[in-house]
């Protein structure tokens, strides 16, 4: 017989992965506000940490967050078979999965969210910097990916959310 998975089951063991990978969610709300800053003066860190709670509570994440993670910690004790091995153990530049799975689940939240995943990809602001400089045997592939995605999809939740306070008759879908 099939094993259903309660959501809230899955939301609880990606935050644990994250955190046990040493990514909080503070430190994502962190990049949140930084990216929604210059276009809400009034937005709080407690805000955006909330809206990093909202995004984990989606599927599409939760499930990018385990398999991603999943596979560095695989890479990381040498476990995967080769080549795959070595293209993730060494984040080979033109690997790409680890982008796309982070831009798959970017997608929930619309173009702001892809746009601004692309942003942090390229500037990696906050944590995403210190995941990318990982230090000796620590494989995070998949974790700066993952991490980005988050705090985009947090922060386009952000914008459009500003926006219906904005213009409260425009009914979002
Ligand atoms: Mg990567």
């Amino acid at each position: 017989m099939k094993k259903r998975v309660e959501s809230s089951v899955v939301k609880e063991a990606a935050i644990q992965k994250l955190l046990e990978r040493g990514v909080t969610l503070e430190e994502i709300a962190q990049i949140v506000y930084e990216m929604q800053i210059p276009y809400n003066p009034d937005l709080t860190l407690e805000t955006c940490l909330d809206s990093v709670h909202k995004v984990l509570g989606k599927r599409e994440i939760q499930h990018a967050i385990l398999v991603g993670i999943e596979l560095d910690i695989l890479a990381e004790k040498g476990l995967l078979s080769e080549p795959l091995q070595s293209l993730i153990a060494s984040d080979e530049g033109l690997f790409g999965i680890d982008e796309t799975i982070a831009v798959g689940a970017s997608f929930v939240y619309g173009s702001i969210a892809v746009t601004t995943f692309g942003h942090l990809d390229k500037y990696k602001t906050g944590i995403i910097k210190k995941l990318d400089t990982k230090a000796g045997s620590k494989v995070n592939t998949f974790l700066d990916d993952l991490v980005g995605a988050v705090a985009a999809c947090a922060a386009s939740r952000v914008a459009h959310q500003l926006r219906d306070i904005d213009s409260p008759v425009e009914v979002s879908p």
